[in-house]
């Protein structure tokens, strides 16, 4: 393992220059998240660059209507800040509201954000303020910057300066926390502006799973009226949460719904009743391609209540039932389609084996993956054809990962009158040895990535793209959004 250099410029043109100079180098704000990802072997890069000493990174500056914090300010910092506390107090008691003193004093709002934790806190204040984030290359919209789980928009050698915060009426943040860490199992920051904007109310909400978000209904109804009655009968859906070891999806909307409502209530005096459980839904079967033939023509990724490790997904491709079928069993087209997918080879007419690289565990992970094809219907027995996938691959002494996959083909006339495919599949994951310990998140999180980045790249190869490798940015983001994942589960 080589050494990793520090660096420690005091400028920053300096920094830029140090990132330039070595590419494979990191930014490192307090370390908090970063110096635990090193530790565990999640990430290893050739310099680290201390932003410690770069003063354009360190000011609070309060204006009549705005607030700039550098993105090098603590926590402890902003919690502190009497001006803060005076005009923006949501920001301080956010910030006093992190873990303890000691993660206070060295946590940074740059690196929170640049990390992008799911469950983190500033990226729902800073998201329900409707803050803009400036990087030494551009302004992004808090609405444009926490693009998935542990990714944001920020590019490899952009380091972001500071956070603009508009002034607004009134703001405030609820947490439920995860009393370990103390991480918020849920958080939901509410604004509310008086000025003529666009979107005088904004919700976001954190720990959810999926990334913080916004919720559109709840703005809605309290724009229409600022009470926490507006919001009587508003639920969150389920399917936008997780589950993970701590909570379950449908715990963690429902929280979100009386986290919104007490910070409403916070504003307005009112009592946050707890809005009446929903009557017992139904038991649903459990989903196959075949019952979700017709009921989604959009493209998209689902959990499933029933069975959180199980996903799906459906795509629209515009090529025939038997070109996809063909390329579906071509490794010449598949290899350059999945992710960090080193080589794939046909054994013979059901099996094949590849070898994929991924950013699993202490160091990235070769999978060695077998693959069993059971055509069901292929497309010479008539639509609508199907096939089964039995993956099982090992992963060293991490453990052993296998997947049942189905995949269902058929033809669907898109929107402008042409004949496509519509691909609907269903997995069901499973993980053994250390990765089992992982859980439903991490396989959610990471199959979301690779199937979303596999069916775009499809749609490319099929249609005439180039069959080069994916390109190593992707790749890398997937294996930085994994890589953080764990670092955090491993931090808990
Ligand atoms: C026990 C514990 C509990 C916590 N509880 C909470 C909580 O309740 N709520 C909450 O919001 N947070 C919480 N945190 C998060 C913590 O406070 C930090 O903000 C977070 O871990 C990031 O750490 P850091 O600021 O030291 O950044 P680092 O770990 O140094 O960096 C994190 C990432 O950001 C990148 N980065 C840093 N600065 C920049 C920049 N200026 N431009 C571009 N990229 C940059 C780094 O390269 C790295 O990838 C908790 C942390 C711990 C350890």
């Amino acid at each position: 393992m080589s050494e990793v250099q520090y660096l420690r410029p005091t400028s920053l043109a300096e920094v830029q220059a140090c990132l330039q100079q070595h590419p494979q180098g990191q930014l490192l704000a307090g370390g908090q998240s970063l110096l635990a990802a090193m530790r565990l072997g999640l990430t290893q890069p050739s310099h680290l660059v201390d932003l410690q000493d770069v003063v354009e990174l360190q000011d609070i500056r309060v204006s009549h209507d705005h607030v700039w914090i550098g993105a090098m300010v603590t926590h402890a910092r902003i919690a502190a800040e009497g001006q803060l506390q005076r005009q923006y107090p949501m920001l301080a008691e956010l910030a006093h509201g992190i873990a303890d003193q000691q993660v206070r004093n060295v946590g940074t709002l740059g690196g929170s954000l640049a990390n992008n934790d799911p469950a983190a806190c500033w990226p729902a204040g800073v998201l329900a303020y409707g803050a803009t984030l400036v990087t030494n290359q551009r302004d992004i919209p808090a609405d444009h910057f926490f693009t998935d789980l542990f990714t944001t928009a920020l590019q490899a050698g952009e380091v972001l300066l500071g956070v603009r915060l508009p002034a607004c009426a009134s703001a405030q943040y609820v947490k439920y926390e995860q009393p370990a860490s103390r991480f918020a199992m849920v958080g939901v920051a509410i604004t509310r502006t008086t000025a003529n904007t666009h979107s005088p109310v904004r919700v976001a909400i954190t720990g959810l799973g999926h990334g913080v978000m916004r919720w559109p209904e709840a703005e809605a109804a309290l724009q229409a009226h600022w009470s926490v009655q507006s919001l009587d009968g508003l639920r969150l859906a389920p399917d936008l949460a997780q589950s993970d070891v701590h909570a379950s999806a449908s715990y963690r909307a429902h929280l979100g719904a009386v986290l919104c409502r007490r910070a409403v209530a916070a504003q307005t005096g009112e009592v946050a009743h707890l809005p009446r459980p929903a009557a017992p839904s139904t038991p649903r079967a459990p989903q196959t391609p075949a019952s979700l033939a017709h009921t989604n023509r959009a493209n998209h990724t689902t959990q499933h209540a029933h069975n959180p490790a199980a996903i799906s997904g459906s795509h629209h491709l515009t090529q025939s039932v038997p070109q996809v079928w063909d390329a579906l069993l071509d490794p010449a087209v598949l290899q350059p389609c999945i992710p960090g997918c080193e080589s794939i080879q046909r054994l013979d007419d059901t099996h094949y084996s590849a070898v994929v690289k991924v950013g699993l565990g202490p160091v990235s992970a070769r999978f060695v993956t077998q693959i069993h094809l059971q055509p069901v219907r292929p497309p010479s027995q008539g639509e609508p054809t199907e096939c089964r996938l039995q993956l099982s691959g090992q992963a060293g002494s991490l453990g052993q990962g296998s997947a049942e996959v189905v995949v269902h083909l058929h033809t669907e006339m898109s929107d402008a009158g042409t004949a496509g495919t519509r691909l609907m599949w269903h997995a069901t994951p499973q993980l053994s040895g250390q990765l089992a310990q992982l859980g439903n998140r991490l396989v959610q999180a990471s199959a979301r990535s690779l199937s979303t980045q596999f069916f775009v790249r499809l749609t490319q190869v099929m249609g005439g793209a180039s069959t080069a490798p994916l390109p190593p940015s992707i790749f890398y983001a997937w294996r930085t959004h994994l890589s953080r994942w764990l670092q955090r589960f491993f931090k808990r």
